[in-house]
């Protein structure tokens, strides 16, 4: 038996052994599974049991050194745990930006002690994070940020206002994006450092959403004291770490919607909106969604699902292997987000009056999320820089195009 098969044994009778019995068949998205952190919420309960095997065997970051609490394996073999996991169709033991924005992000520039500090409590799921990078006046001109970080002593003291943070409300740490030297050249000026949310001076408002939600927040720093010693890399060079965890960050938005059961996993790939559309428009005689044009457009969503799920398969093979994503992430970016919005939207035809409702009497609860999934897709070509801006960086860093 070859090494993978071995492995594959192992680890099937381990899951059958460890796996709470009741999330068996309990398969759910990365955004709605459990982000951990200091006040995370298991829902259901078994989730806890659940993330402590697998942290334990380091299976959450499967092929992150063991030193640091992961699971040391190789490509290979964390390619065998996925498929295995997948099977008996268990839902992700932990998800959130500790795994797949700045945990890879410290592995590389984080120093020793940076590792051993943050690493082992993001396989453990106790940390969850958030990013503060955008701020009132810097979005696609991020360089431009102005919260700033002054010196004093040991410590930064930090002042300003980020906006559109993710989940900061429900966050214990952010890692951000301050002005340190406010004369150098806009990019030379900034550093990338790691704050504590308990820290004094730490605040945060929630806004609300399209779609009824309140995903992201301001979050204000005033008089903010943070050790030196969170500084991730250089000081006055953070703009270097910045970017590569932007890559990491817009691989993980392109995966969430080109993945093979599809963007928004209710009506998404694998057959999901052609069996929306035989529900709510009928069947032919052969059996096929009956109306024709909206058929066509069912069947090339979902090649492109499928074209683009294969694709950033490859690359995060690659991305597994030692290869750090690069500005081609952006062309992953910009397609899986507008795939995601021609799906949702398409979703919305297909179900007709049934996807106008909002809330009360006459809508299931599936017709009435779709709506809003429909509402929230729009911000996925904004979240992790603009759709313009991805071209921008395809047209300049990919395609080599004079500016
Ligand atoms: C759902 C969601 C979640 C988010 N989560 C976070 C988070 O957790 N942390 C965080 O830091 N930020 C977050 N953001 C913020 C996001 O990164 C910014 O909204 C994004 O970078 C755009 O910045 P802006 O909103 O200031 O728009 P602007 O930069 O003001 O852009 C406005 C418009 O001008 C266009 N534009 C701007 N410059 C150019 C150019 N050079 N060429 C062509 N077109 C251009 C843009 O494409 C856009 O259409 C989130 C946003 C959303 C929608």
């Amino acid at each position: 038996m070859s090494d993978r098969e071995e492995f594959r044994t192992e680890v099937r009778e381990w899951l059958d052994q460890n796996a709470p019995k009741s999330l068996v068949g309990h398969q759910v998205d990365e955004l709605t599974g459990n982000w951990g952190g200091r006040n995370a919420v298991f829902d259901p309960p078994d989730m806890k049991a659940w993330l402590e095997v697998m942290a334990e065997r380091g299976y959450t970051a499967p092929t992150w050194p063991r030193e640091y609490g992961g699971g040391g394996l190789s490509n290979e073999m964390a390619k065998v745990l996925a498929e295995e996991v997948a099977r008996k169709q268990l839902p992700p033991a932990l998800s959130g930006f500790g795994l797949t924005m700045i945990g890879p992000t410290l592995l590389r520039y984080g120093n020793e002690e940076q590792k051993r500090e943050h690493i082992p409590k993001i396989c453990r799921g106790e940390i969850r994070w958030c990013q503060g990078y955008s701020e009132p006046d810097s979005g696609s001109d991020l360089a431009s940020l102005q919260t700033r970080a002054v010196r004093d002593g040991d410590d930064f003291i930090i002042n300003g206002q980020k906006v559109w943070t993710s989940y900061a409300d429900l966050s214990d740490w952010i890692f951000a994006l301050v002005r340190t030297d406010p004369d150098a050249k806009k990019q030379e000026g900034i550093t990338f450092i790691l704050i504590d949310m308990a820290t004094p001076g730490v605040s945060v408002v929630p806004i609300s959403l399209i779609s009824g939600k309140s995903p992201f927040c301001e979050t204000r720093f005033d008089d903010v004291r943070v050790p030196v010693r969170n500084v991730i890399g250089e000081i006055n060079g953070g703009w270097t770490v910045a970017k590569a965890l932007l890559g990491h960050e817009r691989s993980m938005i392109a995966s969430l919607f080109g993945s093979a059961s599809g963007g928004d996993r209710r009506d998404g790939g694998g057959g999901a909106l052609a069996g929306l559309g035989r529900s709510y428009l009928g069947v032919d005689s052969e059996g096929r969604v009956a109306n024709p044009t909206l058929r066509d457009e069912i069947a090339q969503n979902e090649m492109d699902t499928k074209a683009l799920g294969l694709t950033i398969r490859r690359a995060s093979d690659s991305a597994k292997a030692g290869h750090q994503p690069g500005p081609e992430s952006s062309l992953f970016k910009v397609y899986g987000t507008e795939l995601n919005k021609r799906r949702t939207e398409l979703a919305v035809r297909i179900a007709g009056p049934q996807a106008l409702g909002w809330e009360g009497p006459g809508f299931e609860p599936d017709e009435l999320q779709r709506t809003r999934d429909w509402l929230r897709a729009r911000g996925n070509s904004i979240e992790g820089g603009t759709s313009e801006i991805q071209l921008n960086i395809i047209a300049k860093r990919v395609l080599g195009l004079p500016d």
